[in-house]
Order: structure tokens, then sequence, then C-alpha cells
């Protein structure tokens, strides 16, 4: 079967066209907002980022299939057992990117549509960048250091090749095997700040996050403290760190409870779950899919992962949620 007719049977006979007396939830991840233009648009790897017209195109079509919720009404109603729209649709982002700010909120305002922003409490407001962005720039710079670390060979061969996106996504993902501590460990053992051209913030700060939160559209959660993935038989101390002093933070800075919790890159196990369980009211994961109210898992909420490449048009968009895929 070709992609395209895959593609529109997808868009047209998926779960989102269907009427159903269960009520589903569908919660939509993005990351990144950028129009195709800005310098950050082309660094970013390409799963991350939505162009602000393709995200005002999602929430539009979205509006035509499903009642667009804020999550934790949804979830709330879900809990009392009070009555639930067929379809609902909630919008998250992760990571507390400048241009959610910047690009997403004007959007979201201009529709009025709720949303849920997922923080890394200890990054707000800092100059912190994610590896996956310094490793691409190191990439994109040419950076003869990525030869100083054995644990960035991979990386340092794709210097010598055309910049493709696709192959440092390809890159990252390889990466992803080593933990936080050791990336970071070999990225600071390069000195890599010295090689970095673009030193603006890519993150939020608190003035900004609060501006959401007052917004009355944006509730905010936590995505941990430091965006560690929670997978590797991490230590008590360290997991009570991420999971319970993040919400404790963001609360006293942002004077509302927090209630979500994302877990970085989709990872955690039985330790992290339970530990999440005790501390907020429910919790998005990275595994797609769509959340049924009989069937609902709280605290390992199913999403489904928005892009550019594979949602720039209405059809493509209704294929994503067809939860096919
Ligand atoms: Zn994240």
């Amino acid at each position: 079967m070709g992609k395209f007719f895959y593609t529109l049977a997808a868009s047209q006979f998926g779960e989102h066209n269907r009427s159903s007396t269960e009520a589903k939830l569908w919660v939509l991840m993005y990351h990144r907002i950028l129009p195709v233009t800005d310098a950050r648009y082309g660094q970013e790897e390409p799963g991350m980022v939505v162009t602000p017209e393709v995200f005002a195109m999602h929430l539009r079509e979205a509006g035509k299939l499903f009642d667009l919720v804020s999550l934790t009404d949804w979830l709330a109603r879900a809990e009392s057992g009070l009555a639930l729209p067929a379809k609902a649709c909630a919008i998250t982002f992760d990571d507390g990117w400048l241009d959610n700010y910047q690009y997403a909120l004007p959007i979201l305002q201009q529709q009025q549509i709720p949303a849920t922003l997922f923080a890394v409490a200890d990054k707000i407001g800092t100059p912190f960048r994610f590896w996956p962005n310094i490793v691409a720039e190191l990439i994109a710079l040419k950076s003869l250091a990525l030869h100083r670390h054995p644990l960035l060979a991979a990386a340092a061969r794709l210097i010598e090749q055309p910049y493709s996106a696709e192959r440092v996504a390809t890159c990252i993902g390889h990466l992803k095997a080593h933990s936080e501590d050791e990336l970071f460990a070999a990225l600071e053992a390069i000195d890599w700040p010295a090689e970095l051209t673009d030193t603006a913030a890519p993150l939020l700060n608190w003035a900004q996050l609060a501006a959401m939160q007052h917004s009355g559209l944006v509730e905010i959660g936590s995505h941990t403290s430091t965006h560690r993935r929670l997978n590797k038989g991490l230590s008590a101390s360290v997991l009570e760190y991420e999971i319970a002093t993040s919400k404790r933070f963001l609360e006293q800075q942002l004077g509302q409870p927090i209630a979500l919790f994302c877990f970085p890159n989709g990872d955690y196990d039985a330790e992290t779950l339970a530990r999440v369980r005790q501390h907020y009211q429910a919790a998005v994961t990275t595994r797609s899919g769509i959340n049924l109210r009989g069937r609902l898992q709280r605290h390992e909420l199913l999403r489904i992962a928005l892009h550019n490449d594979a949602s720039n048009t209405p059809t493509r968009f209704r294929a994503r949620l067809s939860g096919w895929r």
C-alpha cells in the first residue's frame, strides 16, 4: 500500500472520525514552535519542530474534530464520574522552550485554546542547553573538538559530511544509550561552550512562564528538575530530587499547585512510576495512542507526537490522529 493511500485512509477511517460512546482523549505532544526563517529552526531535530502556521492549522482542524480541553479539567471530570465529550483533545508542550512563549502563546490566545506546558524546574531562566542541541550545533559548526572524546565519535564522523538534520537525529538517538551525566561530562571535557556561536538562552524565564500561566490558558507541569531520563536505576535521592523537588520548586515560584508530570524522553521504570503516582495526579508519556476513559492509566497517558514534516497538511494531521502509528 502506497504511503499516500495509507495517509489518506488513516485520515478518513481513524478513531477520530468514528462515533463512539466511550469518551476518548487525544493528547497532542509538541516541543518547539519556530518559523522556518528562524535560525533555530534549521538546527533542531526534525521531530522537534512545528511552524506557527502549521500549529495554527492543527488547532483549527482539531477544533473541528474534538472538544479542545484542559488536561486537568478532563481528568478531574473523569475521576468524578462526570459527563465527558465523546472526543476530547488536550495540547501539551515539553521542555519549556522560549519559542512556546513567542509563537505558541499568541496562537493559543487568538483561538482561546487551553494547553499544558511541562517545564524543567532548575533550568528555567538559565542559559541551559539540552545536550542534543549542543551536539547538533557542534556538528553544524564542524567542530573538531568532537574528536576529543570517544563517546562523541559517532557525532565527530558526521562533520565530514554535509549537514543533515536526519543524520544528526539518528546520531542523537544512538547517543541516548548513555546517561545524561555521561553525555554532559563528555561535552564538558571538550570545552564546548567556546565553540558555540549562538549564546541566546533557548528556554523560558520565570516571568515568561508566569505570563503564560496568567493568560488563563496554560497550566504548568513538571518535566523534572534537570531533564534526566528516569530509567537507569537512579538512586532514591536523585529520583526524589527530579520528581518531588521539581514540583515543590515550581509551586513556590509560580504560586499554583503542580498536578501533572512529564517523563523526559518518555523513559521510566516501576520505581519511577510509583514515585510519580505519589506526587502527581497524572503524568504523560511519549507512547503513542489514544486514551480511553474506561481503561485510563492516568500516570501513563498516551500522546500523539506532532512535527512539521509528518503533519503539515490537514490530511497528514488527521492521519497522525488516527492512532494507527
Ligand atoms: Zn523533554
